[in-house]
């Protein structure tokens, strides 16, 4: 029934998801897509508030006592948006929904529709629209803001579209998820001079190189190889031109890590790096260390009951237990931070036979439209689950 249901919205999930398509925005300036989240609501005769300018918190109250949490991320990136997509390309030049937030936002919007229409809803269900999920931090301020009061949701669901699963799956795993992400900046201060004499000079481009090699030493000598860590180097700059010694070099870096020992230990231990590679060869280095998200983790009762819903939706051999967590960051978990059970699952969207492949935060990204129907479901069905007495275990996770 709820699956059927969520078909008959597949007209509605694509408007939703193509009109927030054409016009993304970026983090904290989701305006446009606040208000359409809004009218969207008021004509549903939902309840609404806005939090943090362009955050909406919406309650759809029903007769029991459980509560449960969706959220939706509305952000876009500053992606320019490969050509194509007839009638849905982006108008927002250099701005494009490369991560699929629109997708997020138009499953929770069919979900308000697919709940406003029944009849008793066993419980209460409140839906976090959230902006800046893409660096921003947007879900930490909303929680400090007490989106989480009253209503207090029992759980909080999310899903991130996958573009490398097929859509009409659905994917999840419980325990660690998502990774932490740690951002450091360096910058080797050497002497600048001719390229042609060097000993008067102390040119700080090998020094930069050194600290790039050096710093991978961490992660295959120093980390315990069973628990998963990555430095990657995003950006070097310095000097001018071929014959020219650089007086600097600035090089920025991402860490990642799951557990928090390796977070610290990594935090740590690139400072000291960094410090020493410079003393080592003559320059000095500023460091600057930017802590971004925590690693995320399903609760682990939780997970499986949206597991079980899930099956029950697309079918046990759409449904996959992920074998891996990922190394990417969501901010998603600072719901779960709380002590609430909290659980993200991924919706496929890929379609290789449609050439929808891309990945995430690419010029190509697209999805298969077809895969939203599903989202509304799981959800639907796993909030019909939590409210009608399938109660979470205790978790040990
Ligand atoms: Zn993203
Ligand atoms: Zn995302």
């Amino acid at each position: 029934m709820i699956h059927d249901h969520a078909v008959a919205l597949r007209d509605r999930l694509v408007e939703h998801r193509r009109t927030i398509h054409r016009h993304p925005e970026l983090a904290w300036c989701e305006h446009r897509t606040a208000a359409y989240i809004e009218s969207v609501l008021s004509n549903l005769g939902i309840e609404h508030r806005r939090v943090l300018g362009t955050g909406v918190v919406a309650v759809i109250e029903g007769r029991g006592q459980g509560c449960v949490g969706v959220r939706a991320d509305m952000d876009a990136l500053p992606v320019p948006e490969a050509p194509g997509r007839d009638g849905y390309r982006s108008e927002n030049e250099g701005v494009s929904h490369a991560c699929g937030h629109d997708a997020h936002v138009a499953t929770v919007l069919g979900l308000a529709e697919l709940l406003a229409g029944q009849a008793e809803l066993p419980g209460t269900v409140v839906l976090y629209f959230q902006p800046a999920e893409e660096g921003g931090g947007g879900a930490e301020p909303m929680v400090a803001d007490g989106v989480l009061d009253d209503p207090a949701p029992d759980a909080i669901m999310a899903l991130h579209t996958a573009s490398n699963h097929p859509a009409g799956t659905v994917a999840m795993r419980s325990g660690p998820v998502t990774s932490a992400v740690d951002d450091i900046t360096v910058t080797f201060h050497g002497i600048g001079g001719h390229a042609a004499h060097p000993d008067r000079a102390i040119d700080p481009v090998p020094v930069a190189a050194n600290f790039i090699t050096n710093s991978q030493q961490i992660i295959t000598r120093e980390i315990d190889p069973l628990k998963p860590a990555v430095i990657t180097f995003g950006s070097i700059h310095g000097g001018t031109r071929h014959n020219v010694i650089a007086p600097s070099v600035t090089l920025e870096a991402t860490m990642r890590s799951l557990y928090p020992d390796t977070r610290d230990y990594l935090v740590e231990r690139i400072q000291q790096m960094a410090h020493a590679t410079a003393t080592a060869n003559r320059t000095s280095a500023t460091v600057s260390i930017e802590r971004g998200y925590p690693a995320g983790y399903n609760d682990s009762a939780l997970t499986q009951l949206v597991h079980t819903a899930a099956r029950s939706i697309c079918g046990d051999e759409y449904v996959t237990v992920e074998e891996h967590p990922s190394m990417g960051a969501e901010d998603f978990f600072a719901f779960g931070d709380t002590g609430i059970p909290v659980c993200m699952f991924r919706l496929g969207v890929g379609n290789a036979s449609r050439g929808i492949t891309a990945p995430h935060h690419s010029s190509h990204f697209d999805i298969d439209e077809s895969s939203l129907p599903a989202g509304v479901a799981v959800f639907a069905e796993s909030i019909r689950r939590l409210l009608t007495g399938d109660t979470l275990l205790t978790t040990t996770d």
